[in-house]
């Protein structure tokens, strides 16, 4: 007999016919020897209609009501269903998240959870009976006892943390779709349902799962090794695994951890090549790492900032061993790459053994501004100097000199108050046979922002994150490039980064009105860009997998404006229109279509 934790979401208990079909569905379970702590959503589009009728009364409602009013809908389905369970004759009792005793921060409308206590629920799984928690509602650790929300989508969070705290055997996500897709299948329809995912690359997939569950239910499975299982209500079909590796026992208080890092880790083996002044076109990235992929040369970190003129600057790294080759590979090709037989710019080759890739990792760092800046502003106030940068959702690194590696460690484990390790070497839970590429996603949410000539000296990237934050714009990917050109004496690199559209003329504003005191060239934006990603535990010991990727993009005739990756996902910035026909190519190249499956209608 196991515990097992279920959730139900809005639409799974829309009406009172489904109300009663999960009520059957929850006796089953119990009828197999379980015990079942049910967490349910409000019914149907409750939510949106509450938030709806705070609109027509007030422009700014105080969060506090808002809490008090959207707190409402979840009483009611946990009150309805417990009806149902009783109904088919089975013991039950619908609970709070205040009567649970689901304690949180006192931040209203986002508030993270402390701590859930499990005295009452132990006490009436003893008993025998179904307990049915209200999901996406907690109660403040202040002596007001407020009530708190954990942000919209935030039942799975409740469900994934009464997991934790109640040592569930897993936690079944029950929604309207049939599990993980590979990509999203309104834009793919041969998209197919994963058997299984990592919640590493759920979490870097943050932009495609989000939809289907919430990041930060995905971060605390992560971080108490909860195994997540995402199924259809209305199927018995499996639906999609989501497995985390056994973690280090963590205390479950502060269990959603106010910390945005959990990790720095850094690696001294790595070397940098970097491919100076090539032509801007389709195509010059596959060629260049598929001749690295035909050599099975593994590539690390992969970088590619805005073209200057009609030129681009790609830089990557690799285990210092395979330095020698690699370099030969990237001048053998060089002398090729020019844009037509007139062309006098010649490419060059640049290598660097002296680095180190430093890191910081933490799924608290999505969507929240000023992370990347804390490292950025920590690294600089150590004097140290930032190389290139490349960030992914759960993930910044940034190569620097590798003398000041173990200052840098020192420094970000003190500002992020986490410990340090080692780059963690193979597979983080997956299986040995993990697919180099699990999932694709496409975002065309974001505008890309590229800030010229930023003096090359430590602290610049710092300030200008930090300004960023400031005025609340979270970034999403950020690079920085390779190139360093001299303006009026002084070593100047670009950075380029993303945002949400909607943030762009403030980032701008923010980067223009800074541009004097910095030093710093001209800023553009681009509204027009989309984002193409591939993650996949596999990716990191599967030499040409980036390779095949530029392939599939060059052959759609797609040329890539950026490039930045971490070890388990690869993205690039393309033409806005050009979005779907790379996510296509993508997915199709990765196999992700799966000739022999079948395909999966949502
Ligand atoms: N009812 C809340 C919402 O719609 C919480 C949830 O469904 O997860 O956001
Ligand atoms: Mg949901």
């Amino acid at each position: 007999m196991a515990l097992i934790v279920q959730k139900y979401g809005g639409s799974s208990v829309g009406t009172v016919e489904r109300i009663q079909a999960v009520a059957q569905r929850v006796q089953a379970t119990v009828a197999i020897g379980h015990s079942v702590v049910v967490v349910v959503s409000a019914m149907g589009k409750t939510t949106d209609g509450l938030v709806k009728l705070a609109a027509d009364i007030t422009d700014q409602p105080s969060r506090r009501e808002m809490d008090m009013l959207l707190s409402t809908g979840e009483q009611v389905s946990i009150a309805l269903l417990t009806m149902a369970l009783q109904a088919l004759g089975q013991e039950a009792i619908s609970l709070t998240g205040a009567q649970v005793g689901i304690v949180t921060e006192a931040e209203h409308t986002r508030a993270r959870i402390l701590e859930i206590k499990t005295e009452r629920l132990q006490r009436h799984l003893k008993e025998g009976k179904v307990i049915v928690v209200a999901g996406f509602q907690g109660i403040s650790e202040t002596s007001d006892l407020e009530i708190t929300t954990l942000g919209r989508g935030g039942s799975d969070t409740s469900a994934v943390a009464l997991a934790a705290a109640l040592q569930a055997e897993t936690c079944e996500i029950y929604t309207d779709v049939p599990g993980i897709l590979t990509t999203d299948p309104r834009l793919v329809p041969e998209a197919q349902l994963m058997d299984e995912i990592t919640s590493d690359e759920m979490l870097e997939l943050a932009s495609l799962g989000a939809k289907v569950l919430h990041p930060r239910a995905v971060e605390i499975a992560r971080n108490y090794g909860v195994t997540l299982v995402v199924r259809s209500s209305w199927t018995d079909q499996p639906g999609t695994r989501v497995i985390s590796p056994r973690p280090q026992p963590r205390p479950l208080e502060g269990l959603e951890l106010a910390q945005p890092v959990d990790a720095v880790e850094f690696d001294t083996d790595q070397a940098k090549v970097a491919l100076l002044r090539i032509p801007d076109r389709p195509g010059i990235a596959a060629r260049l790492f598929g001749e690295l992929a035909t050599q099975a040369l593994n590539v690390d970190l992969i970088i590619q900032s805005i073209h200057e003129g009609n030129t681009n600057d790609i830089a990557f790294t690799l285990v210092k061993a395979n330095l020698t080759r690699a370099e030969a590979v990237a001048a053998a090709i060089a002398p090729a790459l020019r844009n037509n037989l007139a062309d006098t710019t010649q490419a060059e080759v640049m290598v660097d053994q002296r680095m180190a890739k430093i890191s910081i990792a933490g799924a608290g760092m999505i969507g929240r501004p000023g992370v990347a800046a804390k490292m950025f502003s920590s690294l600089a106030a150590a004097g140290i100097n930032i190389q290139l940068i490349s960030t992914s959702e759960v993930k910044v690194s940034c190569t620097i000199d590798v003398d000041d590696c173990d200052r840098a460690i020192r420094v970000l484990c003190d500002a992020f108050e986490v410990t340090s390790s080692p780059r963690p070497q193979g597979h983080t839970g997956a299986n040995a046979a993990a697919p180099v590429v699990r999932g694709a996603a496409l975002d065309t949410q974001q505008a890309q922002i590229a800030i010229r000539h930023v003096p090359d000296r430590p602290g610049m990237a710092a300030r200008i994150f930090q300004l960023l934050a400031t005025h609340g714009v979270s970034v999403d990917m950020i690079i920085q490039s390779q190139r360093c050109r001299l303006v009026r004496g002084q070593a100047t690199r670009d950075i380029a980064f993303t945002v949400a559209q909607a943030d762009a003329p403030t980032a701008k504003a923010v980067v223009e009105a800074a541009a004097a005191e910095l030093n710093l060239g001209d800023v553009a934006v681009d509204d027009a860009i989309a984002k193409v990603s591939v993650v996949g535990t596999g990716m990191i010991d599967a030499p040409g997998v980036a390779a095949r990727m530029f392939k599939a993009l060059s052959e759609q005739g797609i040329n890539l404006k950026m490039i930045a990756t971490s070890e388990i996902k690869i993205s690039c910035v393309v033409a806005e229109d050009e979005g779907i026909t790379a996510l296509r190519a993508v997915h199709n190249a990765f196999g992700l279509a799966g000739l022999t499956r079948t395909v999966v209608h949502v």
